[in-house]
């Protein structure tokens, strides 16, 4: 576990599986592949050593003990397997339900997972569900938990009678614990042990999505986006997220009334099916369903593509139009010639043999220099680095987080 991380949306990270390969054109460059490659593989002290990136591993000592959350005191942000897929398909059901019934404990922590496999984190969820006997299935697949407080919340403002509280779902935490407690409690201080199980007494408390885990999709272009949202709706989670990182080409997120007439889709926004016709947007301002928060990157890394800032605009704008959280992460290693600072392009252009634009969709090499000051048309974007490209948008930090409700 480190308990610092460079990465600007979380506090810390937690790596319980390690390993991974890559399934879309968003993991051409993964980062954690290369950092491995390069550095880790080769360090005789690191877990790494001599192993390849797509040596999937689980660690059962990471899940108590020192490098677990469960000794973690200060409440923190944490990002759940930053160099791995928790769903990837070689990690069992039972590790996973371990991971969760660390988390179900450890609840001071707000955890951030991410998946590009968000097929199996269904099948995970559908699974448990199967192993907790009597399950509340609404809680399973469709309830939303976000819309649901806000439902009630809404009433109560109204001076309405208030929904009654759905009865939390003992039988998915007290699954959870029955199938991931044995390998917490087999690498547990015994003297810990007594406390844990008294957790496991007490798990009746616990409300099902457990509201400190939010469960999000990486997204590269529309694609991937079209692929893996619509699984992460279909996913009990209290807050669902959107990581478009590395952003390789417009994401529409099908923000407006676009109505369908499929009742049997699986897709679609729940809290407004009462007509029959479900919505087939991912976020929207009038029923309050759908992605709660959406992070936004360019690509970092030698050999990174560039992202165009308009993609990262429309992202912007459609969560501002629907309310939705949005964090602008960073440019990665390109930039819109028209954001960068001044003293950045004239430092490249004194050294034009690190300096390539883009214009039309091509990436080419700046040609020799023309005579006379430097110009920059708008429409390139150059590569300037990642920190000197920095995180701004059009002048503005967007650095929102979702909103989690009690
Ligand atoms: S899914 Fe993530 S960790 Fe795995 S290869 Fe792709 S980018 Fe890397």
């Amino acid at each position: 576990m480190a308990d610092k991380s460079a990465i600007e949306w979380t506090d810390a990270t937690w790596s319980p599986v390690t390993g991974c390969d890559p399934i879309s054109a968003g993991c051409k460059h993964c980062y954690a592949k290369r950092e491995v490659e390069i550095r880790w593989s080769k360090n005789p002290k690191s877990e790494w050593f001599g192993r390849p990136f797509n040596d999937v591993r689980c660690h059962p000592e990471k899940l108590a003990g020192a490098r677990s959350p469960l000794a973690w005191k200060r409440p923190r942000r944490i990002f759940v397997c930053p160099r791995a897929d928790l769903f990837h398909e070689a990690v069992p059901f039972e590790f996973i339900a371990a991971v969760f019934a660390v988390m179900a404990t450890a609840n001071r922590h707000t955890y951030q997972v991410l998946t590009k496999r968000p097929y199996r984190m269904g099948e995970f969820f559908r699974w448990l569900e199967k192993r907790s006997a009597g399950a509340n299935a609404r809680y399973m697949s469709s309830y939303d938990y976000q819309a649901g407080v806000r439902a009630r919340q809404k009433l109560r403002d109204e001076g309405k009678p208030s929904l009654d509280e759905p009865s939390p779902p003992t039988e998915i935490v007290r699954a959870l614990y029955d199938i991931g407690a044995p390998a917490v409690n087999a690498v547990m201080d015994p003297s810990a042990r007594f406390h844990h199980l008294r957790s496991l007494g007490q798990c009746h408390w616990m409300k099902w999505p457990l509201k400190h885990v939010w469960l999000g999709v990486s997204v590269e272009d529309q694609a991937t986006a079209d692929k893996r949202i619509p699984l992460l709706l279909q996913t009990p989670a209290a807050v669902r997220w959107v990581s478009a990182e590395p952003l390789l080409g417009p994401v529409d997120l099908g923000f407006g009334d676009q109505l369908g007439d499929d009742d049997d889709s699986s897709v679609g926004c729940y809290p407004c099916d009462s007509g029959g016709r479900r919505h087939e947007h991912y976020i929207s301002e009038t029923c309050g369903r759908g992605i709660d928060w959406v992070v936004v990157g360019g690509e970092s890394g030698p050999k990174a593509r560039p992202m165009q800032g308009d993609w990262a605009r429309g992202l912007r704008d459609q969560c501002a139009a629907a309310g939705v959280p949005f964090l602008f992460k960073q440019w990665g290693e390109w930039i819109d010639a028209d954001q960068a600072d001044n003293e950045a392009k004239d430092a490249l252009w004194r050294n034009r043999s690190h300096f390539e634009m883009r214009d039309a969709g091509l990436i080419a090499n700046i040609p020799p220099k023309p005579p006379g000051p430097p110009h920059y048309a708008c429409n390139y974007t150059i590569r300037i680095g990642k920190k000197a490209a920095g995180r701004l948008l059009d002048g503005v930090l967007h650095d929102e987080y979702p909103e989690v409700l009690p």
